[in-house]
């Protein structure tokens, strides 16, 4: 079945109707979140509401339902929908006005959507690993806002397809910040390190999960950004999000990183996420 969710109702696709001039549309002017869905069941669902309602909030967009309803809306569309294994993909904007850059003066209403998808575990690439492209990250100053405008990330997520590599692994200068859609981590000598939760990255919630996992299992975590000179000194390597989960980084510009293998810390945190979220162990 395929219900999308239009504000407060649950409609079916062709009955949805976009303005020209709505602000996602020509300013990018909303946020948005993807949450996991495992079982017929959402995945840390509140830490993507909250996070939901912070990104909202950073652009001043009201969202005009509570938590509990908004959580009840897309609880509603996931049943509909009989998703088991998937993501439900939700997003709001500013609402469609004439084009002027500044807010709507008369305020108007704002333009929920959501639907979902059916999806699978990306399970040979969290035994094999991916390839990355370094890439110098040339987005905005507000990456912890889960805004629609993702040019930088597009263009850089293209250029990483171009050269066959699954993501980009994005640097400001000498410092590694994030992928165009994932975190990224190094362990080194037993320790691992990603980026701080500042305004150059995106904390992801399966970051957040992470660090914990870290806790459990004894991986001592430094938030500190991962120097781009010295990143193939690294033992291991892995990127993270809520689509991909874990995938270790076996390749980054063409060159092996631990030898190419997925690495022992990498190994056990997957087994720890996948305890989480309730999944088999796959390898
Ligand atoms: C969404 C996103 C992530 C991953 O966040 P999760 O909550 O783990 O899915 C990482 N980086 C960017 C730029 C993102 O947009």
């Amino acid at each position: 079945m395929n219900w999308v969710l239009w504000n407060d109702r649950l409609v079916k696709d062709e009955d949805i109707k976009l303005s020209k001039e709505d602000r996602g549309y020509q300013f990018g002017d909303g946020i948005y979140e993807v949450i996991r869905i495992y079982n017929g069941n959402m995945f840390t669902a509140q830490e993507h509401i909250d996070r939901f309602y912070e990104s909202a909030d950073k652009i001043k967009i009201v969202i005009p339902y509570t938590k509990d309803l908004f959580h009840k809306m897309i609880y509603d569309l996931i049943e509909a929908n009989e998703v088991t294994s998937g993501q439900v993909y939700v997003q709001i904007t500013r609402g469609a006005t004439p084009r002027l850059h500044h807010f709507p003066i008369t305020p108007v209403e704002t333009v929920l959507t959501a639907y979902t998808k059916e999806y699978k575990r990306p399970v040979t690439e969290m035994v094999n690993g991916v390839a990355v492209k370094t890439i110098e990250d040339i987005r905005w100053l507000r990456c912890d806002i889960k805004s629609l405008n993702l040019l930088g990330s597009v263009l850089a997520k293209q250029e990483a397809y171009e050269n066959g590599c699954f993501e980009a692994l994005l640097h400001r200068g000498d410092l590694i910040t994030e992928g165009s859609s994932t975190n990224m981590y190094a362990i080194k000598d037993g320790v691992l390190y990603t980026h701080p939760a500042t305004n150059l990255i995106l904390n992801g919630i399966t970051r957040r999960v992470i660090l914990t996992c870290c806790e459990e299992i004894g991986l001592p975590v430094v938030e500190q950004p991962i120097s781009l000179a010295t990143v193939l000194s690294n033992d291991e390597f892995f990127l993270s999000s809520t689509t991909t989960e874990i995938l270790p980084v076996t390749t980054i510009n063409g060159i092996k990183v631990n030898k190419g293998i997925r690495g022992e810390w990498t190994h056990k945190l997957q087994i720890a996420l996948e305890a989480k979220i309730g999944q088999e162990v796959h390898a």
